[in-house]
This record gives C-alpha cells, structure tokens and sequence, in this order.
C-alpha cells in the first residue's frame, strides 16, 4: 500500500468546524439527467441568482464520517444507509434522486483523493463527509426547479461537544423542530435553519442543546436539532423515541442493532412521554456528528432531571455502546457484515 504524507495538522484539537480540503465531487442534473460527474479543487459554488436554492430552499444533505482504521485503512460506515436515505429525502422535496452506486463510487473517490486529510488513528478525529443537493435553476413561481447540482465536500474534524465526555445539559425548547405530517423524518437544511433561533436561545442560557417535544401534543420526546435520543431504564433496558417526525438516524439503528447482538441488551421502540423521564438512569444522543454523547440533565422549565448514572461520565449502558460502535468503526471490533466499506 501507499503511504500518504498526512496533513500537517494538530490531529487532537482540530474542533468541529469547516476546513477546505484539497478535492470535491460535483454532478449535475440537467435535461433530465444526472451527468457523469467530476472531481474538481474548486470549492466555489456559482448560481443563478434565482436558484431554486435561494428563494424555496430545495436542499438536502448527509453526513458520514471516514476513519483510520487500526490496521491503517480508510473505511466508511454503512454509506449505503446514507445514500439510501439522501435518495428518499430527495424524493420528499421533489428532487431527482441520485443514484445509490453513484453516491457511493463518488463518496470513494472524495476519500481516497483526500487521504492526506483523514485523520490518523487514535487521534479521536475523524475526516467528515458532507454529500448534499440543491436546486440550481432559476425559480420564481413556487414549484420544484428543474435542474439540481450534487456535491460531496469533505473537512477533518475533532468531537462534536466540547468538554470531551462530560455529560450535556439539555433544556426541553419553547420551540418545535418539525410538524407532524412535515419534514422531520427528512435529512434538509431546512429543519435546521428553523431550529436555529432555539439553538442560540438555549446556548445564550447555558444550555448544550435543545430538546424538542412533538409539535402535536408536546408532551413526548422527539430529539435534538441534530441527534436523535436513547434513554436506560434501572432494568437496563434501552428506551428509543418512535416518532414520523423524527430523523431515521444510523447511528441510533446500528447502536439498536449493536445493543440486541453484540451486548445482549433489550431494546424498546415506543414514544416516550416528557413525564415519564424521571424514570431513566441514563440519557444520550446518538448521531455521526454526536457519535454517542451523555446526557447528564435535562431541565423543563425549572424542572430538573438528572440521569442519575449519568452524572461525572458516560453511565456504563451508554459507556458500553459507545466502545463498541467505535470500536467497528476503527477496525478494532468485527462489525456486521456489509457495515464498512474500505476505501484504502
Ligand atoms: C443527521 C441527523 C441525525 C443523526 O443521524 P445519523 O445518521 O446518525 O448521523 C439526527 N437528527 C437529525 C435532525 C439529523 O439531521
């Protein structure tokens, strides 16, 4: 194998923020059809000024994680289940779907030529992916545009939550994320733009992040911006938020998966009501970005509910999914078949 002259980076305290690296991929959908796509250094975006994009928001994304593994390959974790979902939340907002294979060659292609900026093992960072879509053409009555642009970027990035494992404080927001009916269930930029305000509002009061409750009766557990939840009961059972209007997480099914077949630990689908929180012992977040992050207190308008193993470190549930999810993903631990996809 070749070695690649990494990056001259601090690998251990990048943070989690946007760093251009050296290639991108880039398609187009025009008259109908995607076109073969193409690497590119350009990492300039110049659009129409009444791109689809801009005035009705029609965009999608995905986020991955590529990772050196032990032995000193560059793997990805199940992009298959990303490539899926991009195509289903693109066929919500009315946008042609790009094609699973594609993804994937293109994906491969974005790592492999960035390898330099794929973070060295044990260093705990990871090379972020960023596959996204957007309306390209000119629109100005409301309907969907007709010509879309894919593209997958890729940065180097450290933890998500500053503070390393000390477990978050989360406050259950005033505001809602997602409608019943609406877009929840939808990898869009859209979402987030919305849960913005309740996002700066929560860290100007000290707050890590938000919980959002179901717009209908605000009365059950939906997730945060940007992760999805799981909570342990005293019986050691893992409790996971079902709901339409939440994100179909990865992180969350493969950590169910992990849960029921690697650790022996009963897992349960169901809502989960705001007022039965109490009777947790742990609380987390799972997601890429997040990975799987503890929560030590939730607070509900001066209530407070503390996850009483969850309260200096990851509680040993939380603690357990969390070795063994990463350590799939680093090659340290034998993962379910067709779950890493080697690059190099
Ligand atoms: C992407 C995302 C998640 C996490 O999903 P993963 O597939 O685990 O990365 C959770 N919630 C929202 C709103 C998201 O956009």
């Amino acid at each position: 194998m070749e070695m690649t002259h990494k990056k001259d980076l601090d690998w251990s305290n990048i943070g989690f923020g946007y760093r251009q690296t050296d290639w991108r991929y880039v398609a187009n959908y025009r008259n109908g059809a995607w076109d073969n796509g193409v690497m590119t250094t350009d990492p300039s975006v110049t659009l129409n000024e009444c791109a689809g994009i801009f005035q009705y928001c029609q965009e999608v994304f995905e986020g991955l994680k590529a990772y050196e593994t032990k032995d000193g390959h560059i793997v990805t974790f199940r992009p298959d289940q990303n490539a899926e979902r991009m195509m289903n939340s693109a066929t919500g907002l009315e946008m042609p779907p790009f094609p699973k294979e594609r993804f994937l060659e293109a994906l491969d292609q974005v790592v492999k030529l960035n390898a330099a900026w794929v973070p060295p093992y044990g260093s705990g960072a990871t090379l972020y992916v960023r596959p996204y879509m957007f309306a390209s053409s000119p629109v100005i009555g409301v309907k969907p545009a007709e010509e879309y642009q894919f593209r997958i970027l890729c940065t180097p990035v450290g933890p998500y939550f500053k503070g390393g494992v000390k477990p978050l404080t989360i406050c259950v927001s005033d505001f809602d994320r997602a409608a019943p009916h609406g877009t929840g269930h939808i990898k869009a930029g859209l979402n987030y733009a919305m849960s913005l305000h309740a996002y700066v509002d929560a860290h100007s009061r000290g707050y890590d992040e938000n919980m959002f409750l179901d717009a209908a009766t605000r009365t059950c557990v939906e997730e945060t911006g940007g992760a999805n939840f799981f909570f342990v009961t005293e019986a050691g059972t893992i409790v996971i938020p079902k709901s339409g209007s939440i994100l179909p997480s990865i992180t969350r099914r493969s950590m169910k998966v992990v849960a029921q077949e690697y650790l022996n630990i009963p897992v349960e689908e169901r809502p989960v009501k705001l007022a039965e929180l109490e009777q947790f012992v742990e609380c987390g977040l799972c997601g890429t970005a997040a990975v799987i992050s503890p929560v030590g207190k939730v607070v509900d308008h001066g209530r407070e509910i503390c996850f009483k193993n969850c309260q200096n470190a990851m509680g040993p549930v939380t603690e357990k999914l969390y070795r063994t999810l990463t350590g799939m993903q680093l090659g340290e631990i034998e993962a379910p078949e067709g779950w890493i996809r080697r690059i190099v």
